[in-house]
């Protein structure tokens, strides 16, 4: 843009920054599936430990040195059932989980050669293997019990509890919102992390054990109540994920420019041709977790040209893991700690900037704002301060049915089972770590209790 141009509109918004090839490439899968070589070497490097402390730090308590094991010995359908055995989104949580603070961060590996085994490509070495091939399906229905479950929400919560349940011979009905399956997997997850189609992919495997049926554009609280639900089937499974979003709290919210950061991701990931998709020139991102690295990595891969992270605290308050800030300064995004919005700048009716105080904490240790400031200019700004639990589709005759806890999600004990007799809730409806493997081992136990409680009821 021109100095004058700029001088009459300062907004810089446009599509197709980039070549149809930089787009492909930008978004292309970020970790390259491992070769048969490279995987089998690296499965040797395995110590195939007693009581191995991987196991113990992968929520959903994959056996990892028995598939390591399998793929060692050119076993690979057999590797990939043991991990689909305990994880049945293992695919997806081979391309999303934070290994290195979870299962990779624990492996023995570490302490003598300080790299440790790439446990996350060898399971995604295994599943993709599985779903390449004709004979994937490697689970078997029980025979049918007659039993009807619901599920609201299909993300990985909802899919991990269904097929569950559908192992067990019951029938499952999904109802969901969206006009697609898969949750956040679908509409949230970095494009690059979960490139190409593998989360619709994914799905179609949970699917296919049969048994299973989704019912799109069946919201409840609009479509379907919580009571219909509870007379008409067996048992309920709340699997809704969050879908509120932290407001900034600041004047002129509402300028245009300034987006929740997952409401452009979901624009992101359903658009057909990212050559199409608007992006700023100046990106400004208020956050410190998993949404706001993603939205500042991906609006600088659709070819922004300044792209500012603002954090109101230090790089280790930040919920976006080390690995994850790293990945996001290496895509060259500026990632600016110690400092809080204080105002948005607008020019007709448009941000065009963002002013920061600088903060820092008091003597108890309370975060305060310093008094001085600075602005940077922004032609999009996205809040990414946090989701929360809308729970308005819990309310009956203006009354909540369940109980909620004190954060607003919905409570639950050790099997999911919410205070409502015959409905359990699992995921990021629930407490918990908000992860996609916390949501699928939720999904897992709610379907062991369901399972149980109607065996119990006959
Ligand atoms: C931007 C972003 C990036 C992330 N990146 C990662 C990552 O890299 N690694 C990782 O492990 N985790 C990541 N997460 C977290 C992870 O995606 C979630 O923890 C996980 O998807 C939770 O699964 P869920 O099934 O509980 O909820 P969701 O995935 O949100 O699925 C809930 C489903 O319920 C549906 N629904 C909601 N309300 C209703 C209703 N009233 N009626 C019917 N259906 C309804 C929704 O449409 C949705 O399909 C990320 C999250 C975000 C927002």
């Amino acid at each position: 843009m021109s100095k004058a141009a700029e001088a009459e509109n300062p907004v810089d918004i446009a599509a197709g920054r980039l070549s149809a090839a930089q787009y492909a490439e930008n978004f292309s899968d970020v970790a390259p599936p491992l070769d048969r070589n490279s995987a089998v070497t690296e499965a040797n490097r395995c110590l195939f430990c007693f009581d191995a402390p991987c196991i113990e730090a992968c929520l959903t308590s994959i056996d990892i040195p028995v598939f390591i094991k399998k793929i060692s010995t050119d076993n690979v359908k057999g590797a990939a059932t043991t991990i689909l055995s305990a994880n049945i989104m293992g695919g997806s949580c081979s391309r999303v989980c934070p290994v290195e603070e979870l299962c990779e961060e624990a492996c023995v590996r570490n302490t003598q050669s300080g790299q440790p085994i790439k446990i996350g490509q060898l399971q995604r070495y295994a599943t993709d293997h599985l779903y390449s091939r004709k004979d994937a399906q490697v689970f078997t229905r029980k025979p049918a019990t007659g039993k009807k479950i619901a599920i609201v929400g299909a993300g990985p919560a909802g899919l991990s509890c269904a097929h569950g349940l559908a192992r067990e011979g019951h029938n499952v009905t999904i109802f969901e919102a969206r006009p697609k399956a898969g949750g956040l997997n679908e509409y949230g997850i970095a494009a690059y992390k979960v490139a190409g189609n593998f989360a619709q992919r994914e799905t179609d495997f949970i699917l296919a054990i049969g048994g299973i049926e989704i019912k799109n554009g069946q919201a409840l609280g609009q479509q379907i109540t919580l009571s219909q639900l509870r007379k008409d089937y067996d048992a309920v499974f709340l699997g809704m994920g969050m879908k509120g979003v932290n407001a900034l709290g600041l004047e002129a919210e509402n300028l245009q420019g300034v987006e929740n950061a997952v409401d452009y991701i979901e624009k992101l990931r359903q658009a057909k041709d990212l050559g199409k998709l608007p992006v700023g020139r100046h990106v400004v991102v208020i956050g410190g977790g998993n949404t706001a690295i993603d939205i500042a990595i991906q609006t600088k891969r659709l070819g922004a040209e300044y792209v500012t992270l603002v954090y109101r605290r230090g790089a280790g308050e930040m919920s976006a893991t080390h690995h994850e800030q790293e990945f996001a300064q290496t895509n060259g995004v500026t990632i600016k700690h110690w400092a809080q919005p204080k105002k948005l700048i607008g020019f007709q009716g448009h941000v065009t900037g963002v002013e920061f105080e600088y903060t820092q904490l008091d003597a108890n240790g309370k975060l305060m704002g310093t008094g001085d400031t600075f602005s940077i200019p922004a032609d999009m700004v996205f809040k990414a301060i946090g989701q929360t639990f809308v729970a308005t589709p819990l309310k009956e005759q203006g009354r909540d049915l369940l109980q909620l806890t004190k954060k607003g999600r919905i409570a639950v004990n050790e099997d999911g089972q919410t205070s409502l007799p015959g409905v359990w809730a699992g995921g990021d409806c629930t407490e918990g770590q908000d992860l996609t493997v916390a949501a699928v081992e939720d999904g897992k136990i709610a379907a062991i209790a369901i399972n149980r409680a109607l065996k119990e009821k006959k």
